[in-house]
């Protein structure tokens, strides 16, 4: 058994099948990389791992459990965590508060002293600890997007799925941000990342799979996938 098991995943919208029959795993403390050209299905396949969407049909399992059909909070409370392409954090809040919502919505977790000190280590992690108490809307864009990270980290997630964290870095804070992603890895986190900026999947990704029209066309070594024909071509529009 593997740790993040998903088998002929399927989404349908309408006449569009955004995910078609779409099936890989993940083991244990693993980071894969989810490529594909825009429109390619990724973001809905991250929406039903994390049960921001129903599946139309398939199995998503975690740990053995199985996630389909389960509630968002179920879903979190499992071990489940997202960033989210555009952030979603509450402007008028402390950092704390932004954080400590996340952690009563994803661990069950009572608001308090027990939330707070959830809040307060996510924030460590992501290096915003010192600015717990300001306004999340005074915060530059990259300290928006490590807030977005401290509010998927603060449900205490067995796997993080980041949907193009890194996107609007300039190359500074870009370094940075893969530095703080590898080193969530290397605490022992899974991470299914998607993500365009290619030297940043190489730099941390020793695996990708690869998404086109709904499915599933490579799933391999990043090298190998970066020069599999079916993928080149992909991205051409072939
Ligand atoms: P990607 O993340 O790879 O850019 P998406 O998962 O966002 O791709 O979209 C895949 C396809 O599904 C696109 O054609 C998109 O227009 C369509 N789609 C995504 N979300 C919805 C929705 N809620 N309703 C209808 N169509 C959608």
């Amino acid at each position: 058994m593997s740790f993040l098991e998903i088998e002929n995943a399927v989404k349908q919208f309408g006449g569009l099948r955004a995910v078609d029959d779409v099936s890989f795993s993940l083991e244990r403390g693993e980071i894969v990389g989810l490529l594909g050209p825009n429109g390619s299905g990724k973001t809905t396949l991250i929406n039903l791992i994390s049960g921001a969407l129903p599946a139309t049909s398939g199995d998503i399992r975690l740990n053995g459990m199985q996630l389909t059909g389960l509630r968002r909070d179920r879903i979190a409370r499992a071990g489940v965590a997202r960033t989210f392409q555009l952030v979603r954090i509450l402007p008028s809040l402390s950092l704390m508060e932004n954080v400590m919502i996340t952690a009563v919505f994803g661990r069950n977790t009572h608001w308090g002293d027990d939330a707070k000190r959830v809040a307060m280590d996510a924030l460590d992690m992501v290096g915003l600890s010192a600015r717990a108490t300001a306004a999340a809307g005074d915060l530059t864009y990259i300290d928006q997007k490590r807030l977005e990270l401290a509010r998927a980290l603060a449900a205490e997630p067995e796997i993080l799925l980041l949907d193009e964290w890194l996107a609007g870095l300039n190359p500074t804070e870009l370094s940075e941000g893969v530095a703080l992603i590898r080193k969530l890895h290397q605490g022992g986190l899974t991470i299914l990342m998607v993500e365009h900026i290619i030297d940043a999947v190489r730099a941390l990704c020793p695996r990708v799979v690869v998404m086109n029209s709904g499915q599933l066309i490579a799933d391999e070594a990043t090298d190998a996938a970066l020069s599999d024909p079916k993928v080149i071509s992909a991205y051409l529009g072939g």
